[in-house]
């Protein structure tokens, strides 16, 4: 979050610290939005006008504004979290606002900072209605088991745009209010279904002006004796300045939130069975169901950033027992012991030393030594009882690459380290060394994920000059039928697998490897390795070296190298020598890698590319243009909808198609069009053109121009 001015009212330590320890007085939002729905205006307003849990200052309150704020303490403030107080009811309630990214290529730091949250608002623009990543952010969300509540922002846009009456525009509202209904109906599990559906008439929908800084429930505006024609009029009579007075919009965005958003000993009940797998009975299992601050202590890290003066700060979700200055916890993923030395609470935007954070709230630490987003902190007495926190589930994989290069080849070592660092950030980012051709090869999801990923690494490395490719699209190789069985030896001719390929079944594959049917291995991709072998006594012995020779074949496929997608192996016989010696696990992982690649030579075998979802807003003159470069760029367009002062069209693209689009959108539509696009799927690429790619990418990684005959790789069929 990117903060602007700001007139904190201040509260002590103490006093929040006390807040803190009342569960069901506080909440933990996130904020979510497609991109200029107005998040960032909606959490500035409610930073400049809410009650502010403000820094300690020693009792007496200083009238400092953020920004001399930032220059007295030389911080950035860009922060993982903002922590609000709100007063309704004659009660206090400390709201914490967990910052999600707002551009769709960073949809994995939003799956993250959702861990932390029990609620959700969901911005939408009232004229531009509910959009694409209106659904990804709900969708992952939902997944989450985080409850949505609605603000239809920018009304004004209805009145002074669009100017529609107040039919039509109760006529619009009502209809996004179904369209979003509708993804809550598709994307919450049965149990949620009809309870988190939002209701104007139960405020868990707000609607206003995040601009000018008014926004109401209905009941709000009834217990004002208003109407929405007061609005319409306030408009029309130049004076929506006391609208903001009347129905300020931190009222209605902060009373939503806590009268609709659950507490955390509310969610955790709910929620733990979803995103944590441990036995619900056991002590930890019942601590982290009641968000108990006495239990043992569990920590889930949401967030991890770089301050460029105070290092890596992250930051996370106390969900059981508290944290304090001092304790040795157990960091689960890295396995090791940890000597918590700082813990810091925020205060507004600023994070405050505090001793110790209990169950329930958002605590941060800055300390290099967990760098991993997505770690668990535990008690040291349960770490042997405590599983990990579900594996997040990520919308989207990196499907283009560039190729870094440091202009003085003496900063390559602080470059791998800058690019390792950044892959711990961001979770959309792949990085990896090339062993064949040496290249740093940077990962993403789209152009400018990447532009923005390098300009980091700049920063990071401490100023490595570095250079970069073109950006690819990243393939994979696939099959469209079954297989010959096909049989290599091993180089010392002592040993023979036999394997037959055919294509998986897209979907029904299971992530982890199933006992029942012999499947050794299926990951990701949809690839898997199923044993269908008699008998073979040994072959247990070898069985790890046989799984490491099918991830090979899985990692560079027999066309160009690249990995295979939804190829089912199926192990038929083996021929293994007793002696150990003969039957290293090198000879063994390259006869079953080669049988592999064999058989997929004579499966029909396919290039994938990948194809975004592409969705364009534009005004209606620009309409042919747009369809006109989709058009030129492989791409189809699915969808056209008209929205008052915008047409939207949804189609989709080739992520190889797109290198360069923004440019070219922009100058041709004098930059009026605004559009995003986000992976989708996998494509099968027409057979000419793939056999260019094929071509190109063999020529890239020094390989033979003409892909290989299946007899280079089989001794016999
Ligand atoms: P974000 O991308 O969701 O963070 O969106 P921003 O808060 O940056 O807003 C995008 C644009 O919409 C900015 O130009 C804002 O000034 C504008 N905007 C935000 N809220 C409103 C509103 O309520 N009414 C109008 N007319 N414009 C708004």
């Amino acid at each position: 979050m990117e903060l602007g001015y700001i007139m904190p009212r201040f509260r002590q330590t103490g006093e929040i610290l006390k807040l803190m320890n009342n569960k069901e007085h506080i909440r933990n939002v996130g904020i979510v939005a497609h991109i200029d729905h107005g998040k960032t205006t909606m959490t500035d307003s409610l930073l400049a006008e809410a009650g502010l849990l403000s820094w300690n200052v020693a009792g007496s309150a200083r009238a400092l504004d953020y920004l001399e704020e930032e220059q007295r303490r030389g911080i950035t403030i860009k922060t993982a979290n903002i922590s609000l107080l709100h007063e309704t009811n004659g009660q206090s309630y400390v709201i914490n606002l967990v910052d999600t990214p707002g551009h769709v290529d960073f949809t994995g730091k939003v799956t993250r900072a959702l861990r932390a949250t029990d609620g959700v608002v969901v911005v939408v623009d009232a004229a531009e209605e509910v959009m694409a990543q209106t659904e990804t952010v709900t969708r992952q969300a939902l997944q989450e088991r985080v409850k949505p509540v609605l603000f239809i922002n920018k009304i004004d846009r209805l009145i002074n745009e669009l100017r529609l009456n107040a039919d039509e525009i109760q006529s619009k509202l009502t209809h996004i209010i179904a369209d979003f209904n509708n993804l809550v109906e598709i994307h919450a599990e049965p149990q949620f279904r009809k309870k988190w559906k939002v209701n104007s008439s139960e405020e868990t929908v707000a609607f206003g002006s995040a601009l000018h800084k008014w926004g109401f429930t209905l009941n709000m505006i009834q217990k004002k004796k208003m109407k929405f024609t007061d609005i319409i009029d306030a408009y029309k009579n130049d004076n929506h300045q006391t609208l903001s007075k009347e129905l300020p919009l931190h009222n209605a965005i902060l009373d939503m939130t806590v009268n609709n958003c659950p507490s955390p000993t509310e969610a955790q009940r709910y929620r733990i069975p979803k995103i944590w797998k441990g036995k619900p009975n056991s002590t930890v299992g019942k601590a982290l169901m009641d968000c108990d601050a006495n239990g043992p202590t569990v920590m889930c890290i949401t967030n991890a950033q770089v301050d460029p003066k105070a290092g890596l700060i992250v930051t996370g979700r106390l969900f059981s027992g508290s944290v304090k200055e001092g304790d040795q916890v157990h960091l689960v993923g890295a396995n090791k012991e940890y000597n918590v030395k700082q813990i810091f609470m925020y205060m507004g935007a600023f994070r405050e030393p505090a001793g110790q954070i209990p169950a329930g709230n958002i605590a941060a630490l800055t300390d290099s030594d967990i760098a991993r987003a997505g770690e668990t902190l535990v008690d040291i007495a349960h770490k042997e009882n405590v599983v990990p926190f579900e594996a997040m589930r990520y919308v989207s994989e990196p499907v283009i690459t560039v190729a870094l290069e440091p202009k003085n080849p003496e900063d390559l070592q602080r470059l791998i380290n800058a690019m390792n660092r950044l892959a711990v950030e961001d979770p959309n980012l792949a990085v990896a060394i090339d062993e064949k051709t040496g290249e740093c090869l940077l990962s993403g999801m789209g152009e400018l994920h990447l532009e923005t990923a390098v300009s980091f690494l700049k920063d990071y490395s401490g100023g490595v000059t570095i250079t970069t490719s073109n950006p690819t699209a990243d393939y994979r190789e696939s099959i469209s039928a079954k297989g010959s069985a096909a049989t290599a030896k091993s180089p010392n001719k002592q040993n023979s697998f036999r394997v037959q390929a055919e294509p998986s079944e897209t979907g029904k594959m299971k992530s982890t490897a199933d006992r029942t049917t012999n499947t050794w291995v299926s990951d990701e991709q949809g690839n898997a390795l199923v044993d269908l072998t008699k008998d073979i006594r040994i072959l247990p012995e070898v069985k790890e070296a046989i799984i490491s020779g099918f991830r090979w074949a899985c990692n560079t496929g027999p066309l160009c190298e690249q990995p295979l997608r939804n190829v089912k192996v199926n192990l038929l016989d083996a021929k293994i020598q007793e002696q150990t010696t003969l039957r290293e696990p090198k000879q063994i992982m390259r006869a079953v890698s080669r049988a592999i690649l064999g058989s997929i030579l004579t499966a029909k075998p396919i290039l994938l590319e990948p194809i975004y979802k592409i969705e364009v807003s534009t005004p209606p003159q620009w309409f042919g243009k747009c369809t006109n470069i989709i058009g030129s760029r492989r791409g189809r367009i699915q969808a056209t909808e008209n929205r008052g002062t915008i047409t939207m069209i949804t189609g989709y693209i080739p992520v190889a198609e797109t290198f360069g689009l923004s440019a070219e959108m922009r100058s041709s539509t004098s930059g009026r069009v605004f559009w995003q696009s986000a992976f989708d799927h996998w494509e099968k690429i027409p057979e000419k053109t793939a056999a260019e790619i094929i071509k190109q990418v063999r020529a890239r990684r020094g390989l033979p121009p003409e892909v290989p005959e299946p007899d280079k790789f089989i001794d016999e069929a």
